[in-house]
């Protein structure tokens, strides 16, 4: 259970969230991983080890957009690399995952999605999120809905951020049980979300914790939480 930090704003994510991360270092992580939408595209950077490392890599490999979200990883399944450190995008690249958490079910969940023909791209419990939020946007549904049902079917402790290049006007944040909590953090015209109140502090003092079983949707202009 690590650090997550979220932007939706005006203003580049990927120095927000860096300085966000960084924030939560002594959290303790083994690897870090950022995603934004830059140019209607999802870009993810990830390093294993330091945060340093992940700055170094957006270094040489600029990105810049909003929204955006970072991680630091507690790897519990899969090793501590660069390709099992979140984010995590589906099959289509146009959705986004970061996690805190286990979840509990996820073998079964997985067996059930490569039946379907999913083809995993690392060894995390945590990829799953972001299949079965893919999955059921293939049916029509929006991110909100679509992730929505996906939380319905994750058992275990969690926070998670969601991010869509297909609806970059929102960020889509849950917690379910205590893995570490998620904070929506107010700003004037942008808002933040984090694991942890000091990653955001800097931006605000107006917070808002969720509750276990709480979803929020969490645009430029404002917050919607529902239990
Ligand atoms: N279970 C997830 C993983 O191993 C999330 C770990 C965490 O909470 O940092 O990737």
């Amino acid at each position: 259970m690590c650090g997550i930090v979220g932007y939706i704003g005006p203003r580049d994510a990927t120095p927000i969230i860096l300085n966000g991360l960084h924030r939560l270092e002594y959290r303790g992580y083994d690897s870090a991983g950022i995603a934004v939408v830059q140019d209607g595209k999802i870009e993810v950077r990830r390093a294993a080890g330091k945060l340093s490392n992940l700055s170094d890599l957006v270094a040489k490999q600029p990105i810049s957009g909003a929204p955006g979200v970072g991680h630091t990883r507690w790897a519990t399944h899969g090793a501590p690399s660069a390709r099992n450190a979140h984010p995590h995008t589906g099959s289509t690249e146009r959705v986004v995952v970061v996690h805190n958490g286990i979840v509990e079910n996820f073998l079964e969940l997985k067996e059930e999605l490569t039946a379907a023909g999913v083809v995993f791209k690392s060894d995390t419990d945590t990829e799953v999120i972001v299949h079965l939020v893919e999955r059921n946007m293939a049916t029509g549904l929006d991110l909100t809905e679509a992730a929505r049902r996906a939380f319905r079917l994750i058992q275990g402790a969690h926070g998670i951020v969601l991010i869509s290049s297909a609806e970059p006007d929102k960020l889509v944040c849950a917690r379910i049980g205590n893995a570490g909590g998620v904070v929506i953090g107010l700003g004037e015209g942008e808002n933040f979300i984090a694991s942890d109140i000091p990653a955001i502090l800097e931006h605000t003092r107006r917070v808002i914790f969720l509750e276990s079983r709480q979803m929020a949707v969490v645009t430029r202009a404002g917050v919607h939480v529902e239990t």
